[in-house]
């Protein structure tokens, strides 16, 4: 097997999963684009998850937090969205780069691990059927499993489905964005009993206004959920 392995690394030699360069180990990124990956640490809005540019004490929410209080408890993302974490998210979602997931995974796990440890169950953002069938596989979902692989949580797939095409939320408003996914997430009657009292843990690619994820979080907390945070690879910042 390791022959084999060997074999491979001299004919298709491991690459960055961000740009072409040379890599020791497949899966990684290489030094450069390690350096220039955009990642989201503390201190952070505790609520939206947002990078602070300077530590204003533990526990802190931010202005945009207290304006628009999400309907999710908590967000956290691996990266801002920008640089080789906007590179990951496209390729995994435009060009079919599954091989990209198991990576991302391993950083959300690492990303989220405070919610990950609370959550009972971990539900994945869905697509539409229509979109589904165009783009063969959730990024959301297939995300979602490999932060479960890698934590031991379990995954439910199936539970929340959408069941309205919405239209892009590309260039809407705020409030555009909320009307456009108005009941456009539905419960499956197998999970609607067993939501109540449970702790969720949402997963999506990239968050960008959070409209997607609270419309998910206004769902299950409407079916009795006893918390619902988020997760995700990268995170829109602007402004902050
Ligand atoms: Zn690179």
């Amino acid at each position: 097997m390791r022959l084999v392995s060997l074999l491979l690394d001299r004919i298709y030699p491991p690459t960055c999963l961000a740009c072409r360069a040379g890599v020791e180990e497949a899966g990684r990124l290489c030094p450069a684009c390690w350096a220039a990956m955009p990642f989201i640490e503390r201190p952070f809005c505790e609520r939206l998850g947002l990078p602070f540019s300077q530590e204003l004490g533990p526990g802190l929410i931010s202005p945009a937090a207290e304006v628009n209080p999400p309907v999710f408890a908590r967000a956290r993302a691996v990266a801002r969205y920008d640089g080789p974490a906007r590179t990951l998210t496209r390729r995994l979602k435009y060009a079919d780069r599954l091989d990209l997931a198991p990576a991302m995974g391993r950083w959300m796990a690492r990303a989220g691990a405070e919610l990950i440890t609370e959550a009972d169950l971990i539900l994945p953002v869905p697509l539409h059927r229509g979109r589904l069938w165009r783009r063969r596989f959730n990024q959301a979902a297939l995300l979602a499993h490999h932060v479960a692989t890698h934590t031991g949580r379990p995954c439910e797939k199936g539970w929340l489905t959408r069941i309205k095409r919405t239209r892009p939320q590309v260039g809407l408003t705020r409030e555009e964005r909320a009307d456009n996914l108005q009941g456009a997430f539905h419960l499956s009657p197998e999970a609607a009993g067993q939501i109540a009292g449970a702790r969720l843990l949402l997963v999506d690619d990239v968050l960008t206004t959070g409209a997607t994820l609270n419309a998910c979080a206004r769902a299950l907390m409407k079916a009795g959920a006893a918390r619902v945070d988020a997760l995700t690879f990268a995170r829109v910042v602007s402004g902050v």
